[in-house]
């Protein structure tokens, strides 16, 4: 069975009606590209940089990260490459950087709002991808944007490393693409606006979960209750996905949902065509997306988003699971 699959990674990603659904991958090192290539993944959708960050007793330099997102965007060969700024915080630590002891990690200083309050450090990373967008299909993104105002800082800084670049003659991506990781529910809330100001949507499902639902992703007390297929969430997603439509950016989703087979119906219906996975998960979703029938599995997701519980809408998913795996 394994072997069946390897045989998919050459195979295009395309359901029985023809519908194209993109599938690249989610990965923290240059080992675990590999292993996305191997398995078919056409680029990367979300290159998590913090692992980078990590295990060490200092910040990476400019040239560190230079070297290692040269190399991924070189690897990709002309796929893109989505490269996200730093998102410590939260659950993720680093030795050498003085966090707060907080009482909500995951509400406290993270992500976006650290590297706006460190902006050297923040440059410099910016600085790093932008040299490596050089030599490859480099974008950038910001984790965990709840405002315009952030997008804008955030904006500023890459301005000023541009500038600077430009003053010392080292070449970049003029037209390097920015986009945000939706991931906050004040972000899903002004999506129209976010979307006016940058180039496109990723839907960072882990985070949108854990916010939308107020259910701490790391407690397993009330694992339980964290849901993906909630209605609230289901809502969210096609808040997200309608404004990135209307404002005609491009949407993709790269939390764990992406690879759990019984959401691809619903990207279906709500128009997503490009998924973020991680490595593991790229030859079992390619199966699913081979096997389905575009039309058919939207309409299915049409009618399972006028359900109203996360039971009724679970039972129906189950259903589907045996029937089409
Ligand atoms: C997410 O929140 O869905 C996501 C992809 O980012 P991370 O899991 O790294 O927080
Ligand atoms: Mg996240």
């Amino acid at each position: 069975r394994k072997q069946q699959l390897e045989l998919l990674s050459k195979v295009d990603s395309v359901t029985r009606d023809g519908v194209r659904v993109r599938l690249s991958a989610n990965i923290s090192s240059v080992k675990e590209l590999e292993i996305a290539l191997k398995n078919g993944a056409e680029g990367v959708g979300l290159f998590r940089t913090e692992f980078m960050y990590m295990d060490r007793h200092a910040l990476p330099t400019e040239q560190e990260q230079l070297d290692i997102y040269r190399l991924v965007a070189e690897k990709a060969g002309g796929e893109s490459v989505v490269i996200r700024t730093l998102d410590i915080g939260g659950d993720k630590e680093l030795d050498y950087f003085e966090l707060p002891e907080e009482e909500n990690p995951f509400l406290g200083y993270r992500a976006i709002r650290i590297c706006l309050d460190h902006r050297d450090m923040f440059k410099t990373q910016l600085r790093a991808i932008l040299r490596a967008s050089a030599h490859g299909k480099v974008k950038i993104m910001y984790p965990m944007i709840s405002s315009l105002e952030e997008l804008r800082a955030a904006g500023d800084v890459l301005d000023e490393a541009k500038r600077e670049l430009d003053r010392e003659g080292i070449a970049y991506d003029r037209s390097i693409e920015v986009g945000i990781m939706i991931e906050v529910p004040a972000a899903v809330a002004i999506a129209d606006l976010l979307a006016g100001e940058c180039d496109f949507f990723s839907i960072g499902s882990n985070d949108l979960v854990q916010y939308v639902l107020a259910v701490d992703r790391m407690n397993e007390h009330i694992a339980h209750m964290y849901n993906p297929y909630h209605p609230a969430v289901l809502r969210m997603l096609r808040a997200t996905i309608n404004a990135a439509h209307d404002a005609g950016i491009p949407v993709s989703v790269c939390g764990e949902m992406a690879g759990d087979e019984r959401s691809l119906p619903f990207w279906l219906h709500l128009g997503v065509h490009r998924l973020s996975m991680s490595p593991q998960s790229l030859l079992r979703i390619k199966q699913s997306v081979l096997h389905t029938t575009a039309r058919d599995a939207a309409a299915m997701a049409a009618d399972w988003m006028k359900l109203r519980t996360s039971n009724e809408i679970e039972r129906e998913l189950d259903i589907y699971i045996k029937a089409f795996h």
